[in-house]
């Protein structure tokens, strides 16, 4: 049995349908074809499906296309469903992260047939799991025509207040070595466990910066997130690894953060592990600035990484701007306040009327 959602309902509402509708990451089938179900007879949207991800553009020839994006899915309900609301408060599991986003760009959807700016909105499955499995990062690959536009708005939750562009981040292990012998002569051998002496005092020593990108203030990291070595209680260790993560503004690429964690470990072996680009806040371009002119408050860096790096890596500029609380976001106790939905979903129309 399919559930039907109604876009002339009020916001609140709707984001409480929704809701109700459980899709924990893999699980999105009812929910993607609600909105499928939902969008498919606005005469004025071209809407596609891929997997358990829905996209629906408007085809006006405007000059600008920006692109409206929210993941469908939720963390594992924890005994919070179905929403309710109290005071003004919507609770339940995916109010805050980030079904109240959902349907404020649902409510666009079909409240806007002529926006002044064409517009794409993306709702994808699996964001809150494994990287490999997230719908935005399959479309990015498989179907990137649908991605396109000048500027995109990434609607988790960040309390109404607009997050520009978010750091990379990159995993390194600087390894030391040494020469194995029996502790009881151990002026045989030599300790890499002291060798690593070195590499921390480089991290101690280390002055993370702080640049402006696109006007914002970013604020970079480089710390030991582990450390191994070691073979036996009377054996003098001839290998020991510390891994580093380093966090990195959007003034880096990938590569130029692997070379700058080569040079502060100069002479070190280092290997790299994993890593994932950052993205650029972009709010220098016209189309943004517009959409900052409409939402107000002052833009702030997003420290930590999310798939607006996939927009970035398309050539999309992207900021993350949606009603819900990120210190609610995965908590039983997750709730909404239904004045602030309404609000985005007025600022937002601002912005595209
Ligand atoms: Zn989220």
């Amino acid at each position: 049995m399919s559930t039907r959602l109604d876009l002339t309902q009020d916001v609140g509402e709707l984001t409480a349908r929704i809701v109700d509708v459980e899709s924990v990451s893999g699980d999105e089938k009812a929910l993607a074809d609600a909105v499928e179900e939902a969008l498919r007879p606005l005469p004025h949207l071209t809407v596609e499906r891929d997997g358990e991800s829905v996209v629906a553009r408007t085809g006006l020839g405007r000059a600008e296309r920006v692109v409206i994006a929210g993941h469908l899915d939720t963390v594992p309900v924890a005994g919070n469903l179905p929403s309710r609301v109290e005071d003004g408060l919507l609770y339940g599991c995916g109010t805050a992260d980030m079904k109240s986003g959902v349907a404020v760009a649902l409510k666009l959807a079909a409240a806007l047939p002529e926006p002044c700016r064409d517009v794409t909105y993306v709702f994808y499955d699996c964001e809150e799991i494994e990287a490999e499995r997230n719908g935005l990062l399959r479309l990015s690959r498989t179907r990137p025509d649908l991605l396109a536009g000048d500027f995109a708005v990434l609607m988790e939750p960040t309390d109404g207040m607009i997050e520009g562009g978010c750091q990379g981040t990159l995993r390194a292990q600087v390894v030391t070595r040494g020469k194995r012998a029996h502790s009881a002569r151990s002026w045989f051998g030599v300790n890499a466990i002291h060798a690593a002496e070195p590499v921390l005092a480089v991290l101690n020593a280390y002055r993370a910066r702080r640049p402006v990108v696109d006007g914002l203030e970013f604020h970079e990291g480089l710390n030991a997130v582990g450390i191994g070595g070691g073979v036996a209680g009377n054996v003098i260790p001839d290998e020991c690894v510390v891994t580093v993560n380093y966090r990195f503004a959007p003034d880096l690429s990938l590569e130029a953060a692997r070379e700058h964690v080569s040079e502060v470990f100069d002479g070190f072996e280092v290997r790299f592990t994993d890593g994932a680009a950052a993205a650029r806040p972009g709010l220098t371009h016209p189309v943004a600035a517009a959409f900052v002119d409409a939402v107000g408050g002052t833009p702030r860096a997003k420290l930590g990484w999310t798939d607006v790096s996939l927009f970035s890596g398309l050539g999309v500029p992207a900021v993350n701007y949606g009603p819900g609380d990120p210190n609610l976001a995965h908590q039983r106790g997750e709730f909404v306040a239904l004045e602030k939905i309404a609000d985005c979903e007025r600022r937002m129309l601002d912005w595209l009327s």
